[in-house]
């Protein structure tokens, strides 16, 4: 995929990046913010405004996606389904009815300002499952050289607990690197990220830039979603994770103003979480948004420290093993104190894993009784975070 605009390095330490230094857009709503529950419908005013500043991105040659929530939020508004959690079967009722009406409300908006619509549903497995995932970026790749606009949400109508997002941030962060976007913009009712929760501290005061996803960092986001929209602060993170290691960068900003994107170019208040420099391949961007890990490597200093100069995990590194896995799965890689560094391909299944674990690579033929791979997970099938 290609982009007709030239960028200059948005990387500057503690600077924001500006919204011009961005071809490839993807910009995430969140369903509060589209849907009024208490008239019924969408607020169309604010609509309006969102779409007149994502079509001024798309006429200046922008590449511009969408990801919407609002399926489940407007259908049980349209149905006037009464508050509260709804049961597995009504949400997934309820999207159906939504996001029809969704699909050609994004239509009608984008059609006003000349700009074709194509809606795209996704499930967890279409970006778990490296084929599907090849298979939904070729259609994103065709849609943006038809300049068309992308409208993403995931098939609520047919995922169920155990297989979906359940929230856009991150579907948003996987859509991104999926189509090699170089910004997800995540418009939310909360204008970025505070150093504590602002509803419960109020000395808490908004980080403008954050250069690497740390420990503190993740402790800052507390917990707290709003009634209408599944992310709350976490999933933010989580979706700045994805979005950072797989070369894009992400800001949040309030989408509770009109004109949201015009606000972020005019350096309103917001929080940028900046990618690392260094490009990612394609393949590595797809390990390191894995979704659903199927285990975690618990690693010692040693192997952190190797890990970061380049090298493969080696089983001698590794100090525990939790998950049922198979070869070939997606893993987690944390560090001695827990925290996560980063997400690897798995060279071996368990079973086989936890009898070689702590030993060196020479003894694995002796243990295993075959000739096994080296390392435990190969540094091409490695991808670290910036922590
Ligand atoms: N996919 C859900 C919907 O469209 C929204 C998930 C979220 O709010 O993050 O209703």
């Amino acid at each position: 995929m290609s982009s007709s605009v030239t960028l200059r390095s948005p990387r500057m330490s503690g600077t924001p990046p500006a919204l011009t230094d961005f071809g490839r857009i993807v910009v995430k709503v969140g369903s509060s913010l589209l849907v009024d529950v208490e008239a019924g419908g969408v607020k169309e005013a604010w609509l309006a405004s969102l779409v007149e500043d994502l079509a001024g991105l798309h006429r200046d040659g922008r590449d511009v996606l969408v990801v919407s929530s609002g399926a489940v939020a407007l259908g049980r508004s349209l149905l006037r389904l009464p508050k509260g959690p709804l049961a597995l079967e009504d949400s997934q009722a309820a999207a159906a009815i939504g996001q029809i009406a969704l699909a050609r409300i994004w239509a009608e908006a984008l059609g006003r300002h000349g700009i074709t619509a194509g809606q795209i549903l996704v499930t967890l497995g279409d970006t778990e499952e490296r084929r599907r995932y090849l298979n939904a970026r070729s259609t994103i790749a065709r849609l943006l050289d038809w300049r068309a606009v992308p409208v993403i949400n995931e098939n609520d109508t047919v995922a169920t607990n155990e297989i979906r997002y359940g929230d856009n941030d991150r579907l948003g962060a996987r859509v991104a690197t999926m189509a090699s976007a170089d910004l997800l913009v995540l418009l939310s009712d909360i204008d970025g990220l505070y150093t504590a929760p602002p509803g419960i501290d109020p000395s808490a005061t908004l980080i403008p830039v954050v250069e690497r996803i740390t420990p503190e960092i993740e402790a800052m986001a507390g917990d707290s979603a709003s009634e209408l929209s599944k992310g709350g602060m976490r999933t933010k993170i989580e979706a700045g994770k994805i979005a950072t290691t797989g070369g894009t960068h992400m800001v949040i900003a309030s989408g509770r103003i009109e004109h949201p994107l015009r606000a972020i170019a005019e350096g309103g208040r917001a929080t940028w979480f900046l990618a690392a420099g260094n490009p990612v391949t394609s393949r590595k961007k797809w390990i390191a948004g894995s979704l659903e890990p199927k285990g975690t490597l618990t690693i010692d200093a040693g192997a952190v420290a190797a890990l970061r100069r380049g090298k493969s995990l080696l089983p001698a590194g590794i100090v525990r093993i939790e998950g049922e896995f198979s070869r070939g799965d997606a893993v987690l890689v944390r560090g001695p104190d827990g925290f996560e560094i980063g997400r690897g391909l798995v060279a071996y299944d368990a079973a086989d894993a936890e009898r070689i674990r702590g030993h060196s690579s020479g003894d694995i033929a002796g243990i295993l009784g075959t000739h096994g791979r080296t390392a435990m997970i190969h540094r091409d099938d490695l991808v670290l975070g910036q922590g």
